[in-house]
């Protein structure tokens, strides 16, 4: 069967780096996916998928096959947003052509193994979550398992990520000369006096809460001569769990609405971004995914990290059933994240060749928890010993 899983694969080589390349070539920001959208979806609509498009939000999709015969369902999940400047420096682009292939090449067992086989196409990660709407419209309640691996400079199983809670404040005061300061009201001593008291407030953090806080000041004013009347500042606010960056941030809001009673200026504040939860991490998924790259001659691999500042939307999913994130190395470890360098990697040979062992590996993780009733019952009861650690399991 992993025979026919990698036969499928290699037939269709040539079609997924085309998807790959398309998608380095064209990128498109989060929530803009359109044409990357039609791209993929047509592909899989053409593969033998039924596929709904705009499910949740405009730009993702489900794509599905289901054998005749009961059985699990896995889900591969598909990201295809692109950042500013950089293009696909995240790797996006490669993440989509490994998902589909995984599908694909599992899709092509499924009606002798049975169970369900899903490509969800899953937006705007970078910035806006798409995964976090598609959780909310309880798109992944029926899945088994989710499975994804993100391009990287080494191999891994993995990590966990910070909850992140976006917050802007906007400063209204009012203008004057600025040597008749005291006729008016400024917006940008607000600003900076909130910015000074947000340093401050860190020290008072949480030690165990991993907490990384970090602002800008979009807004300081116009002229020099001329008092700011509006200022505004944006800010992310990450910690272990939703509910602490939720915390600080409400700490936050009572230094800027302090800095506002001392600067006679008023304060609004708004949620500009998608918050994200932490990711629930799964070691049985963590050693089945080791067992497949270890199969497949990928050596050097990382085991899960639990010590990650950066912050996914794969966290909602992972708060609705196992779900696992692993990495594939596709450039040497002076490559940055979101680059120049690490877009290019996507699609030079390197990236070819994590193509396609990365469908592989995925699709014979997929096989693996299908064909083995307890293997993902192991999987599924580790997913809620740690749900109901962290005390959320559902009712
Ligand atoms: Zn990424
Ligand atoms: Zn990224």
């Amino acid at each position: 069967m992993q025979k026919i899983i990698k036969k499928t694969i290699e037939n269709n080589m040539e079609s997924y780096k085309k998807l790959v390349k398309t998608l380095y070539e064209n990128p498109e920001l989060g929530n803009q996916e359109f044409k990357s959208q039609k791209l993929l979806t047509d592909y899989l609509k053409s593969a033998g998928f039924e596929v709904q498009s705009g499910v949740a939000v405009p730009t993702d999709f489900v794509a599905k096959y289901s054998s005749k015969k009961e059985g699990p369902k896995i889900a591969f999940m598909c990201e295809y947003d692109a950042l500013p400047v950089v293009g696909h420096g995240c790797g996006h682009n490669l993440i989509a052509g490994m998902s589909v292939a995984a599908c694909e090449g599992l899709k092509s067992v499924i009606d002798e193994v049975g169970g369900e086989v899903y490509v969800f196409g899953t937006p705007a990660e970078e910035n806006f979550g798409g995964k976090v709407s598609m959780s909310k419209a309880g798109l992944f309640n029926n899945i088994d398992a989710a499975l994804m691996l993100h391009p990287s400079t080494q191999n891994g199983l993995g990590s966990d990520s910070n909850a992140l809670y976006p917050l802007k404040f906007e400063f209204f005061g009012k203008t004057a000369h600025s040597c008749n300061a005291y006729l008016g009201a400024s917006a940008l001593d607000a600003a900076v006096m909130t910015y000074q008291g947000i340093n401050m407030l860190r020290q008072f953090a949480k030690p165990k809460q991993r907490v990384f806080i970090h602002g800008v000041i979009k807004n300081g004013g116009e002229a020099a001569n001329v008092i700011p009347d509006y200022s505004s500042m944006e800010y992310y606010f990450r910690a272990k769990t939703i509910s602490y960056a939720m915390e600080l941030a409400k700490k936050a809001t009572t230094i800027a609405e302090g800095a506002c009673l001392a600067t006679g200026t008023t304060l609004k504040t708004s949620v500009y971004e998608c918050p994200y939860e932490d990711t629930v991490l799964n070691y049985k998924l963590g050693e089945i995914l080791k067992e497949k790259f270890i199969e497949e001659g990928l050596n050097d691999i990382k085991p899960i990290e639990t010590d990650s500042g950066g912050s996914t939307d794969v966290g909602a999913v992972s708060y609705i059933c196992p779900t696992i994130q692993g990495y594939i190395k596709i450039a040497d470890s002076e490559v940055a994240g979101h680059s120049v360098e690490m877009a290019d990697a996507t699609v030079s040979e390197v990236g070819n060749k994590a193509l396609y062992l990365g469908a592989v590996v995925l699709a014979k993780v997929g096989l693996s928890l299908i064909k083995d009733e307890k293997l993902l019952d192991e999987v599924k009861k580790e997913q809620k010993e740690r749900l109901a650690a962290i005390g959320q399991l559902a009712t």
